[in-house]
């Protein structure tokens, strides 16, 4: 595996390959590497040529207040872990070789990033997640770039860029990995002390509660959310939101009749953290067919 700082060194090694007629797969990233990202590593490994994994904690998506300077940066470990995989390309670049002095291109997405977290954390943040997920588009040039079901939002606000600005890149989504007690993989949860660790698993367990009242045939959208927000109160943790919105337009429904985004985001201890679950129609109903 190579590591590589600039873009230079990037266009070339991935041009190599591109000429040989390889198809080449990214998985951008931040670092501090756990099973989620290397899941998605492995599903680039087995459907590509080349594997380009980014590294790079992107200063631009996080607020002034948030946790930029405390994010965790492991370079070593990840570099071991992303090899381990079978990573071609590790683009680990500094922040001046995105961002060089005189950058000012905003890539800014509307509609489905003004609700749920482009609300509660800010606009900047899918602005800053946009502008660099185009930027990488543009260095690496991959036939297919892959992202986490975890942060679903940011799935459909790439999805928007690469329609919008008719990139030529296939997006893929990857489901979410969880450990063992269901609390989702983030590189935030070092964050979380002992205590605030055991809390954690509330934000799965509503989510799970508030499925189970839809496979058991509950549509209306707030008898849903109530069903979540009873575990969340019990456990003392006032969400910053529970939501279910359309899986696509993420617009507000008030009955679950198409697929539907259920997303909450919370603070538990030290750690903002967020989590959701897709509300499927069709698997339902399939399932209540017994077919
Ligand atoms: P990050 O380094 O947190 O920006 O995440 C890089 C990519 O990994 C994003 O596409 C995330 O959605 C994805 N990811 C993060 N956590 C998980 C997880 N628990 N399961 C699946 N994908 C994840």
């Amino acid at each position: 595996m190579k590591i590589l700082r600039t873009i230079p060194e990037v266009r070339a090694a991935v041009s190599d390959a591109r000429r040989d007629g390889q198809s080449v797969g990214l998985v951008p990233t931040m670092g501090a590497f756990h099973d989620g990202h290397l899941s998605l590593m492995r599903r680039a490994r087995e459907r590509n040529h080349l594997v380009v994994v980014s590294l790079f904690v992107n200063p631009t998506q996080f607020g002034a207040h948030e946790d930029l300077g405390a994010y965790p940066r492991d370079e070593a470990r990840d570099a071991e872990l992303a090899e381990a995989e079978g990573v071609d390309i590790l683009f680990a670049p500094a922040a001046s070789e995105i961002y060089p002095h005189g950058f000012a291109t905003t890539i800014h997405v509307a509609d489905v990033t003004e609700v749920l977290d482009g609300a509660s954390r800010g606009a900047f943040h899918f602005d800053g997640v946009a502008t660099v997920v185009t930027k990488l588009f543009g260095i690496v040039r991959p036939d297919v770039a892959y992202f986490g079901q975890k942060d679903a939002q940011q799935v459909l606000v790439v999805r928007r860029v690469v329609r919008d600005l008719d990139l030529d890149v296939r997006i893929e989504a990857c489901p979410i990995v969880r450990q063992a007690d269901g609390l989702a993989m983030s590189s935030r949860n070092v964050y979380l002390d002992a205590d605030a660790r055991a809390q954690a698993t509330v934000l799965n367990r509503s989510l799970d509660a508030a499925a189970s009242a839809f496979e058991a045939g509950e549509r209306d959208a707030d008898s849903i959310l109530s069903a979540a927000d009873r575990v969340l109160a019990d456990a003392g943790i006032a969400p910053e939101y529970l939501e279910l919105r359309d899986a696509e337009t993420l617009e507000l429904v008030t009955r679950v009749d198409r697929d539907a985004l259920l997303a909450v985001a919370a603070r538990v201890g030290a750690a903002r953290l967020i989590d959701n679950h897709l509300l499927s129609s069709i698997s339902s109903a399939t399932d209540r067919t017994g077919a």
